[in-house]
């Protein structure tokens, strides 16, 4: 755990620091157009939010493990809006991958859950469809309704997940440990709280669907209008 951490921090510090020190040493002579100049604070920007993200999810990994909660934050918030938004912000991180939506008959106009943390979730798993995919591809975003649950599916054209990681990748830490993996950074604890967030924090469940070199589907489903004081029960 330790080396892994390690290296995930070292690796966006690395990035910030050399950046931020090549932008000092032009400042006085000059040497870096304006467009330079974007590019490189523009990186510098995206690995703070990466070491952000890394440090929220040590954060939360050892708040579940202390057995508290996530603190969730019930309001009944519009789902089209959200799944837009999330697919939008994702395409901008790539033009490798086209994402598409894919709604399927009626969905609800709102859910009850908790915004943000369904938004981590949807990010995550959209998140890890991109980097799993290395020569791009198709990465669609599915919803549906069956009576009152909400399905939801991020499905890629990626590297795929051996049967036997199925189930043990929602585990804490586990990565899939192949030679295609190896090149591809990551703490493994992404999906553990995803898992955590749908389970605890929306009562529903996820699984994953995969064909090695064919690529992946992760499934979850959640009530669309959440029994807020059983959840909160549940969190306590
Ligand atoms: P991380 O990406 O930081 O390793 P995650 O918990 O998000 O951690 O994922 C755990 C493991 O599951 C990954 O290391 C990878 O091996 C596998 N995985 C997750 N999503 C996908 C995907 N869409 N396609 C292939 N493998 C995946």
């Amino acid at each position: 755990f330790v080396a892994m951490a390690s290296h995930e921090l070292r690796t966006p510090l690395t990035a910030i620091k050399g950046f931020s020190s090549t932008l000092l040493e032009g400042v006085d002579d000059e040497i870096y157009t304006k467009d330079d100049q974007k590019e490189f604070l523009g990186i510098v920007v995206s690995e703070c939010d990466r070491l952000r993200r890394l440090i929220d999810d040590l954060l939360n990994t050892s708040r579940i493990d202390a057995g508290e909660s996530l603190k969730p934050n019930y309001s009944e918030f519009p789902l089209r809006e959200l799944l837009d938004k999330v697919v939008k912000v994702q395409q901008q991180s790539t033009n490798r991958h086209t994402l598409k939506m894919d709604v399927q008959g009626e969905i609800p106009d709102t859910v009850i859950g908790d915004q943000d943390k369904l938004d981590q979730i949807i990010t995550n798993l959209m998140n890890n469809a991109i980097k799993y995919s290395p020569n791009g591809g198709d990465i669609t975003l599915h919803a549906m309704q069956n009576g009152d649950i909400l399905k939801i599916g991020v499905e890629d054209q990626g590297m795929g997940i051996p049967k036997d990681h199925l189930a043990k990748v929602f585990e804490k830490f586990h990565r899939v440990n192949n030679e295609d993996n190896r090149k591809i950074y990551g703490t493994g604890l992404g999906l553990f709280l995803v898992k955590h967030l749908v389970e605890k924090v929306h009562m529903g469940r996820i699984w994953a669907e995969s064909e090695v070199g064919k690529g992946s589907i992760f499934w979850f489903e959640m009530p669309a209008k959440l029994d807020v004081d059983k959840a909160k029960e549940l969190n306590d």
